[in-house]
């Protein structure tokens, strides 16, 4: 019996900590992109500040009586470097606070990569935050240009280095399918950004929402989204790629909060978007494997955790295992952490 090929999933660990996710739409913004509805996906129309505030330390107080917690904060849903003074700085010292008593380990936020100015990132960083995730959307000029970012590729390249420079650790945020999208660009994007071995990255193929101005020129004809099988399988080759280079994909698509869910015109919106795709970029991993094996292979045991990616959602890859010599009599899961193809 020739020796079996051994693999990990190369997924990068899960984050140790649960995300506390404060939300302050469009806070801190220039001006409202064309494509973005925090308003929806947070159920406010406008960050008021000094309620959010108060709302985040009464919440902390009950999480740290409740026994509740470690978390890591994160501000989320505006320009976080960019919000006028006091505010960064009344939100870090709150963290910090809390951190002190041992609820909060960790603290991040949201911003464009054109509001990263070193000084204010060393300034946020002496008061406690410890991740930036950058709203990139695409380092591609005429991507950024026709969905008016207001920023070029430099400037995303420029607030990925400056993050990384000042200290912090950076995450990245790609909004695939924009308008001015064209073909094989997201898998640029994608390449790029896990060059810069980001910690994290969220990958929000575009969405067409109520209110926004892509709807309107949506409804002029003038913007075709993706649909949902080309964000799945672009997502699904963005996976491996972005795992390889050891970064973690901590969200595939928007989470169907607020009211977002009525709000959404047209689109690859599918709740199981994320799931779909994960388990496309398996069978990637796996359909390599056994052209590595380089021979029909005889059995695949896989980690139990995978049971329910493994062959797709209602089994929709059992085909495509089949075909390559792995239907679900040669497949059985096991408590193991790696994968062994005989
Ligand atoms: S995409 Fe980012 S910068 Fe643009 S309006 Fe939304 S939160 Fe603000």
């Amino acid at each position: 019996m020739p020796e079996p090929l051994v693999f990990a999933h190369p997924e990068p660990a899960p984050a140790p900590t649960r995300i506390w996710p404060v939300f302050l739409p469009f806070a801190g913004c220039p001006h409202r992109c064309l494509f973005c509805a925090q308003d929806r996906q947070t159920g406010r129309d406008r960050a008021v500040l000094a309620p959010i505030l108060a709302d985040l330390e009464r919440d902390l107080d009950a999480a740290l009586a409740g026994g509740r917690g470690p978390y890591e904060l994160a501000f989320y849903g505006g320009t976080f470097t960019a919000l006028p003074a006091p505010w960064p700085e009344a939100f870090l010292a709150l963290a910090a606070r809390f951190r002190e008593r041992g609820l909060v380990t960790r603290v991040r936020c949201s911003t464009r990569p054109d509001r990263t100015e070193p000084a204010v990132l060393d300034r946020c960083r002496a008061l406690g935050l410890d991740l930036v995730e950058l709203g990139i959307q695409s380092f591609d000029d005429a991507a950024l240009a026709a969905s008016g970012r207001g920023y070029g590729g430099g400037a995303a390249r420029r607030g990925c280095a400056r993050v990384v420079e000042s200290g912090l650790a950076l995450g990245v945020q790609l909004l695939p399918g924009l308008p001015g999208d064209r073909e094989g660009l997201f898998q640029a994007d994608v390449r790029e950004a896990a060059a810069l071995h980001p910690e994290t990255a969220r990958l929000y193929p575009c969405l067409v929402i109520e209110g926004t101005d892509l709807a309107r020129a949506w409804r002029r004809g003038e913007y075709v989204p993706w649909a949902v099988d080309r964000a799945r399988d672009e997502l699904a080759r963005a996976l491996p790629v972005l795992w390889g280079h050891g970064v973690r994909v901590i969200r595939l698509g928007l989470a169907p909060e607020g009211t977002l869910t009525d709000a959404v015109l047209a689109g690859p919106w599918h709740p199981a978007l994320g799931q779909t795709a994960r388990s496309l970029a398996l069978l990637s991993i796996i359909r390599r494997k056994v052209a590595e094996l380089g021979r029909g292979p005889v059995s695949l045991t896989a980690p139990r955790r995978y049971q329910g990616e493994l062959f797709g959602q209602a089994n929709e890859l059992a085909p495509a295992y089949a075909a390559l010599g792995l239907p679900r009599t040669r497949v059985r899961f096991a408590d193991t952490a790696v994968f062994s193809l005989a």
